[in-house]
């Protein structure tokens, strides 16, 4: 039997980032990948060979902003193993039904002049805004970058500009109070508290409702961030696609010597005496794991199907019921359409420029339309009378993804997993089925086509995946791209459950990674360096450690003294 000091079960983007971490450090790595192409849902596909060749599809993740607020590009040298990011600039264009437009782009001086064509007060309130919530964010930083439980490590990660952000925000009991009120309410709360224009009003309830609720929802008032980041650190996509990251990952952890194996679906955790010793795969192999096995799956995959119950439950008797019943997925997933084009889009009614495409466009007509794009999905209905969309042409910024001279066309709408009243229809009982998905992506493109009416005739080949199908590649419950929900009540020290929120588990040996880990979904391998770090504080002796924490604040001391 093969054996390695880690098996890493999943080669998601955060699975490989944890294990070029752990490669570094001097331990041998095995990750085993369901699917034949690695990176989960960050991967880019030639997946329309026959139609539509030479053409390369973003399947899922496409625009990266939370991978600029940690180190790991910096820290794991990506660019050496060929990655590089381009910058969006514009970052974000929403039309408007009347004749207005929102262009954001990345100088937040710049589009401040944009709305303020529109509004004045909206302009100035929008600087206001912004600066806030990039202070936030500086402010959050330090804990999106470290164990949530390891308060030394996180104290550890202010520098001076940090700890400035941080008093900026929480620096008075008033302060405090409005920035756990900011948490506490909704986005489109925070919106209407601060804006009065629907142009500029719509596009931001879109961005927020990114986190995969309504932007209604109490609690995630921290959608405000999605736009604040678009200024600082800025949109970025790597050059070839999203794959290219992963590529770049792949390129580091076979340079190290890790072993990558495809076509290699993990059946089942092995554990002897409650300690994680090895797993095995479909068709019976199995892999010996010396000192860990790590999951990029989710907390309650791991548990719920790769665990014998009787393994975890000597341990962790109520853990079983509370991740199957505790953990909350509502039904809100993506339809995701790719088309192949002949041309550019053009946004006819609204002065088109090409610099439009540059960014993603929001198709957002109001904050009520966003809300029943997302709430309609909770209660099993799909938003497709009137469709709201995220659509990118990745092609604009890199012509490297198309033919010469042709375009790709990334389009996400959201879709309820189960469909309500066709329960027990359609793949996996979901009530979807190729003629349905069809049908609600022709809806989708004819909304496009009000606002550029050329898509139509552009299309020279498509792509469209259900919500179950993209849960069956993914693998996810309910096809859930951040595998557990991103509300305030599973982030942090909760997700998944405060018992196993340290990515470690009741079972020996056995870790967790992935966007079911804090702090949470997206392209930004912060769970995958998060969870290399515990388990190298693990395995280190004592005084490491201590050095390590001393190192940390002290390093934090120096930045504020040198300041002072
Ligand atoms: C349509 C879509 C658009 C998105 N757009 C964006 C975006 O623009 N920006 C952004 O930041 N984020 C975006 N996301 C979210 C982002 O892609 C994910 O949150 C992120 O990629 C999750 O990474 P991960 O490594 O944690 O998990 P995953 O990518 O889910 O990786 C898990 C891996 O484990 C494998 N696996 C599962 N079960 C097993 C098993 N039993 N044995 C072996 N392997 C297994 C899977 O195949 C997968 O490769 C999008 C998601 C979707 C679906």
């Amino acid at each position: 039997m093969q054996a390695y000091d880690v098996v890493i079960i999943g080669a998601g983007h955060n699975g490989l980032v944890c294990a070029a971490y752990l490669l570094k450090a001097g331990y041998s790595v095995l990750l085993l990948e369901k699917r034949s192409v690695p990176g989960g849902a960050a991967t880019t596909e030639e997946s329309l060979p026959e139609e539509a060749p030479g053409f390369k599809f973003n399947l899922c993740a496409i625009d990266h902003e939370f991978i600029h607020l940690g180190p790991v590009v910096e820290e794991l040298e990506l660019e050496k193993y060929g990655l590089k990011y381009l910058y969006c600039d514009p970052v974000v264009f929403c039309p408007h039904p009347d004749g207005k437009y929102f262009l954001g782009h990345k100088s937040l001086e710049k589009t401040c002049t944009e709305i303020a064509r529109y509004s004045e007060r909206d302009a100035k309130k929008y600087a206001e805004y912004t600066e806030y919530w990039q202070r936030a964010i500086g402010a959050m930083i330090p804990m999106f970058n470290a164990p949530p439980k390891s308060v030394l490590d996180i104290v550890g990660n202010y520098d001076v500009q940090k700890l400035k952000d941080l008093f900026s925000v929480i620096g008075s009991p008033s302060k405090t109070l409005d920035f756990v009120r900011n948490m506490l309410t909704s986005a489109e709360d925070i919106i209407n508290e601060w804006f009065d224009s629907e142009f500029l009003k719509a596009p931001l309830a879109r961005l927020s409702a990114e986190l995969g609720a309504p932007p209604s929802q109490k609690s995630l008032g921290i959608g405000s961030i999605m736009m604040a980041m678009r200024h600082n650190p800025g949109m970025a996509r790597p050059r070839g696609g999203t794959g290219a990251l992963v590529q770049a990952l792949l390129n580091l952890v076979k340079s190290q010597g890790g072993v990558v194996l495809t076509d290699q679906q993990v059946e089942r955790i092995l554990v002897d005496d409650g300690r994680a010793v090895g797993v095995r795969v479909a068709g019976g192999t199995e892999y010996r794991a010396t000192k860990g096995v790590i999951s990029n799956i989710d907390a309650k995959r791991v548990f719920l199907q790769l665990l014998e119950p009787g393994d975890v439950n000597g341990l962790a008797p109520e853990l079983h019921e509370r991740l199957e019943r505790r953990i909350v997925n509502n039904n809100e997933t993506i339809l995701k359409i790719d088309l192949a084009l002949e041309e550019p889009l053009r946004f006819e009614h609204h002065n088109h420029r090409d610099e439009y495409l540059i960014g993603s466009v929001l198709i957002a007509d109001s904050v009520r339309h966003v809300e029943i794009a997302h709430s309609a999905c909770t209660v099993g209905d799909i938003p497709d009378a009137d469709p709201s969309m995220y659509i990118v042409m990745p092609t604009m910024l890199d012509p490297s993804m198309a033919p010469p001279g042709k375009h790709t066309l990334w389009i996400e709408f959201f879709a309820p997993y189960q469909i309500a009243g066709k329960e027990g229809t359609g793949l996996r009982g979901t009530g979807w089925t190729d003629e349905l998905k069809n049908k609600v992506a022709d809806r989708v493109i004819d909304k496009l086509a009000d606002y550029a009416p050329n898509v139509k005739n552009s299309i020279i080949a498509r792509r469209v995946e259900s919500p179950a199908e993209l849960g069956e590649r993914l693998g996810a419950y309910k096809g859930n791209y951040y595998h557990i929900d991103m509300t305030l009540d599973q982030m942090v020290f909760f997700r998944p459950l405060p018992e196993i929120a340290n990515y470690k588990t009741p079972i020996e040996g056995l870790y967790l990674t992935g966007a079911g880990t804090h702090p949470g979904g997206s392209i930004s391998g912060m769970p995958g360096r998060n969870c290399a770090r515990v388990f190298l504080q693990t395995h280190q002796p004592f005084s490491q450690k201590l050095r390590e924490a001393g190192n940390s604040v002290r390093e934090t001391l120096e930045s504020v003294l040198r300041i002072n």
